[in-house]
């Protein structure tokens, strides 16, 4: 099976499955525990903390282990909005599930949420809508670094110095983007949401960065653990892995963000060229491994399964209650019409992905809509 479906999640690194398995047998005390089985275990969290102040040169104080991102960006959204009696919330329509639903649901419980959409041609929103939306009352604005589904890269910086002349907390999800680009958390994000599945490290770990402290409430209460930010035992293996992998990424970067482009460059050229009515779903700049690709009259959830059949693993739209595929809210946002749209199919490449399979997968892709459109 051809695996493109990174940005749902990723393959664990070897590696890194050898080092946390390892924990598991070496690291299992918890780290609150005085004895020397506990204090060995506080001895590889901190040494992991350690990677994660020095990968985003931040302070010890300013993070803690979450399960995921999407508790992450519950907790800090609710956080934030706990402290204001009136507080309105600047969003986009182009949000993960994870802050739009969150916002959809503090929005019926009395919260103002400005849910903007991108301007005609855009895939990101941009520092003047932002601008434009601040109200007197606003209190936060939270947005994603780079789009899940299209790749698209908000201008992050320049969104993160409006926040901090207007004195607005700004809350970034860097989930997509991490491992994709460079993720130096400009002057003016005050706090930012990553996950340890979708860089080759165990499910299980996500991180919370929380620079100004002066708006935190905990959600999960429970024992001392990480300065009282998550009550509850660490997840010390998972947490481990995660820390390896911000490793591998500091330390070769620059080769696989080059690397995932040039592969995702061919292959969209290729299908672009070998298929006509193929068109590539971006706007503006993107990170170097999504291309999100519509195939003129064919259906994509159809598509999904054919290629699924044919050994390989995309991803289409969004899961419905009923359990069927809706046309994405994001390309529906960014102004596609519903055709468009429905036959998308989201492919989204790794560092582990090879030449050979992207090779593969054109082969394969250009013989099943060619089917299908038979
Ligand atoms: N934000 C983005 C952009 C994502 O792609 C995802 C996962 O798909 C999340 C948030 C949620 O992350 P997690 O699965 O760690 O909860």
């Amino acid at each position: 099976m051809i695996y493109l479906d990174n940005n749902a999640t990723t393959r664990i690194d070897p590696l890194i499955l050898e080092e946390t398995t390892s924990a598991m047998h070496l690291f299992w005390g918890n780290p609150s525990s005085t004895h020397q089985i506990g204090q060995n275990a506080k001895k590889k969290l901190s040494q992991a903390c350690s990677e994660i102040t020095t990968f985003f040169g931040i302070r010890q104080d300013e993070f803690f282990f979450t399960s995921g991102a999407t508790e992450g960006l519950n907790t800090l959204i609710r956080s934030y909005i706990s402290h204001f009696t009136k507080a309105h919330i600047i969003t986009s329509i182009l949000e993960h599930e994870a802050v739009y639903q969150t916002c959809l649901a503090i929005e019926k419980e009395g919260i103002e949420v400005s849910f903007l959409s991108p301007n005609k041609g855009e895939g990101a929103i941009l520092p003047s809508q932002v601008l434009e939306a601040i109200r007197p009352n606003t209190q936060l604005i939270v947005l994603m670094w780079a789009n899940n589904e299209t790749g698209a890269i908000t201008d992050i910086p320049n969104i993160a110095s409006v926040a901090k002349r207007k004195g607005i907390a700004f809350l970034v999800d860097g989930v997509a983007s991490l491992g994709k680009m460079p993720c130096q958390l400009p002057d003016g994000v005050t706090a930012a949401c990553f996950s340890g599945h979708k860089i080759h490290a165990p499910k299980g770990c996500g991180l919370a960065i929380i620079r100004d402290k002066t708006f935190f409430t905990p959600l999960i209460i429970g024992g001392p653990q990480q300065g009282k930010k998550r009550g509850g035992t660490e997840n010390l293996p998972a947490i481990i892995g995660f820390a390896n992998a911000l490793y591998q990424i500091r330390q070769h970067a620059e080769t696989n963000i080059n690397n995932m482009r040039r592969l995702r460059d061919l292959f969209e050229n290729a299908l672009i060229s070998s298929l006509q009515g193929t068109k590539s779903i971006f706007a503006g700049s993107r990170i170097c491994n999504t291309s999100n690709i519509s195939f003129e009259n064919v259906d994509g959830e159809t598509l999904l399964i054919a290629l699924d059949q044919a050994g390989i693993a995309a991803s289409h739209g969004a899961a419905c209650s009923s359990g069927a595929l809706e046309p994405s809210r994001v390309l529906l946002g960014m102004g596609y019409p519903k055709k468009i749209a429905s036959s998308s199919i989201r492919f989204s490449l790794s560092r582990m992905t090879t030449l050979e399979e992207i090779e593969k997968s054109i082969e394969i892709i250009v013989q099943t809509v060619t089917s299908l459109r038979d």
